[in-house]
């Protein structure tokens, strides 16, 4: 039966740091003389400003989005700017991987001496690549707010070189990694509001053809007939293309979506397909109704054993699971490279150790300094005037103008069209083509990790629900982060998913929008609801106290998360030069154009590589 809020702990006190902090900084603001603060000028941070710490909602937070909207969804202008006399060498938007690696090539062509100021609209820097850290139990305790993964085995060496300069090695990471997303010891969860009654299956995984795996199909919540084509799909190994010519290969390959596949050439019925359709939630940020074959296959979903010999071009490379991590995700990266820029931050600062540095933000925005990076400022106008760059931002209600000599855009592309009216419309409608996909990534810290344990379970695909995922974050033990489990210790549940899109049969951008706008109306005390529902559902039956046992709850909602990627339904094949990402990314003038979106690809080998780019192309 349905637990009321209260039932759920909803009425429970637990850590909202983005509360306690808020509050903390507005009083000293207010009450404090000048002389009091460490500030060196006025946008100088706090001691106390440490924004890894807050919970509650982050990512696209309170205060990020406001202006942005204003200015692009109700065209507001914000030309009552007021000037100041600042003046920089570079002036970058975006404080993400990209941002970050754009000041950072700045410095090495132009000389270290170069004054920078980087622009981000949130109150952390990094974009995706944030870090969640908490301190509710007695040891801190750390998980990724977006970006994790270094898929090095893809690495360019310009991006290698980078790393290596900043102290990391990627093949220490994979050695030292012992964490899988919950696929070591797999379970699938149906749920009572979905499915009518909670039903946990330990050792399924949606993945695997093995034997113990059709057993627990049994299990599943679906009537007779969908159990039996279930368990049918997985054992039988007859090839479905076969007679095909190369040409209808292609076709059901790359023109035929999943779903469909499923349907028509695996004779799966509605109600059996449906369990897969969050399963691509984590890996694409879109569902398999709207992937094709090899896309969804790629993300390891299951069909190869029925494709005969073509499997072979389309099944998930066992290579590309190779992966490198930081207990904070590439969160550390972007900590490292701020850290590079501006020394004071973390003096000595360590690839080796800085998982558990806390960084002095006191030092992001000092004017004495040659690189600051001004948080909660959004970038309005970007204009090129005479031999120099205007640009104009919004920070607390406040427009002012700084003018630089170059300027980066490192921000989402979606963006450039209106804070940069000169670029040509061919150009615009480019950048207005790379719709960014939402996605969801919220971190809960509970007491232990006993019920999961008792389960046999680290954690489980829970195809009914928001989250399409919940898993253990145990494992990633790497740059001086070294949690002592045995203790019984707290540990972060981190929950992965994506927004259903309103409607399925629009364009995938329209999908990605109508996910977007669900997304954003959603409150943090609804994804509350949501991570209490599925942990009382899930984890109660073996000792779980869903009013006792959460300890923290940090909701990052990315309304504009994985760059927009071609797909096979939905794209054409370009012609070199002439995809919406090359052309999107044109420099004008003294202004250059970075971020993951002018790769049209959501890595972070891809953020670095068109920074490089961008800064090649001012030089
Ligand atoms: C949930 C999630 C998980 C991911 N996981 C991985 C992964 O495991 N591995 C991987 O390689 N990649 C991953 N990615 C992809 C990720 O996007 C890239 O790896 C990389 O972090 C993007 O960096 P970026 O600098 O290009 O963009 P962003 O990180 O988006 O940074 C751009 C910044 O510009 C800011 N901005 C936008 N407009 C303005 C404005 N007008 N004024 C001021 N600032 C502005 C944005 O708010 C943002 O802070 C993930 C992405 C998401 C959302």
């Amino acid at each position: 039966m349905k637990k009321t809020d209260e039932q759920l702990g909803m009425n429970k006190v637990i850590a909202r740091r983005d509360f306690i902090q808020a509050t903390v900084l507005t009083s000293i603001g207010l009450t404090l003389p000048t002389s009091c603060l460490v500030s060196t000028n006025e946008h100088t941070l706090a001691n106390d400003y440490y924004p890894p710490l807050k919970t509650g909602m982050r990512g696209s937070h309170d205060g990020s989005y406001e202006t942005a909207h204003r200015l692009a969804r109700e065209g507001i202008q914000f030309d009552n700017a007021v000037d100041t006399d600042e003046y920089y060498d570079l002036v970058v938007v975006g404080a993400g991987i990209s941002g970050l690696t754009a000041a950072y090539e700045y410095r090495k062509k132009f000389g270290k001496e170069s004054k920078i100021l980087i622009l981000d609209n949130h109150d952390d820097f990094g974009g995706h690549a944030k870090r969640n850290e908490f301190d509710q139990s007695s040891d801190t305790r750390l998980s990724w707010g977006g970006t994790m993964n270094l898929e090095y085995t893809s690495f360019g060496t310009s991006v290698l070189d980078l790393l290596a300069e900043l102290g990391i090695d990627v093949n220490i990471l994979h050695k030292k990694l012992e964490f899988d997303y919950g696929n070591d010891k797999p379970a699938i969860w149906f749920d009572e509001d979905t499915y009518g009654n909670n039903i946990l299956i330990p050792g399924f995984s949606m993945y695997s053809r093995n034997e113990g795996v059709l057993d627990k199909i049994d299990e599943f919540p679906l009537s007779e007939q969908g159990i039996k084509a279930l368990k049918a799909f997985y054992a039988d190994d007859h090839n479905v293309l076969e007679g095909f010519s190369e040409e209808e290969i292609e076709k059901v390959l790359y023109k035929t979506s999943y779903t469909d596949f499923l349907e028509k050439y695996c004779k799966l019925p509605k109600e059996v397909i449906e369990i897969f359709i969050k399963s691509t939630d984590g890996y694409w940020g879109v569902q398999p109704h709207s992937l094709s074959v090899a896309e969804a296959l790629s993300a390891w979903l299951p069909g190869a054993h029925r494709l005969g010999e073509s499997a072979s071009k389309v099944a998930g490379k066992e290579e590309s699971e190779k992966v490198a991590m930081f207990p904070d995700g590439n969160a550390t990266i972007a900590r490292l490279l701020a850290c590079s820029l501006i020394t004071d931050l973390c003096p000595g600062a360590d690839a080796k150790t800085i998982a558990m540095e806390k960084l002095d933000y006191s030092k992001l925005d000092v004017a004495t300094n040659f690189t600051s990076i001004r948080l909660s400022s959004t970038v309005v106008h970007v204009k090129n005037e005479d031999d120099k760059v205007m640009v104009s931002y919004v920070k607390n209600g406040k427009t002012t103008r700084i003018r630089s000599k170059h300027s980066v855009l490192a921000c989402y592309h979606s963006i450039i069209p209106h804070i940069c009216p000169e670029i040509p419309s061919l150009q615009k409608n480019a950048q207005r083509y790379q719709v960014k996909h939402p996605m969801l990534v919220t971190n809960v810290l509970v007491k232990n990790s006993k019920a999961l344990d008792k389960l046999g379970i680290s954690g489980a695909y829970c195809p009914g629900r928001i989250h399409a995922k919940v898993f253990m974050t145990k494992g990633v033990e790497t740059a001086g982060y070294q949690p002592d489990y045995n203790k019984d210790e707290a540990v972060p549940l981190m929950f992965w998913g994506m927004m259903e899109p309103p409607k399925r049969n629009v364009s995938i951008q329209e999908q990605l929008r109508g996910a977007r706008m669900t997304l954003f109306e959603m409150k943090f005390k609804d994804f509350e609801r949501e991570v209490r529902t599925v942990l009382d559902g899930l984890l109660g039956p073996a000792g779980f106290d869903v009013t006792q046992d959460i300890l923290a709850i940090t909701v990052n909602r990315w309304s504009h998360g994985y760059s927009y990627g071609y797909l096979d339904l939905w794209d054409e094949k370009y012609k070199e030069g002439q995809a919406p990402h090359e052309i999107a990314r044109q420099p004008i003038g003294n202004i250059s154009i970075a971020n993951c979106d002018a790769a049209a690809s959501a890595y972070t080998q891809s953020a670095i590589e068109e920074a490089f780019r961008a800064i090649d192309e001012l030089t």
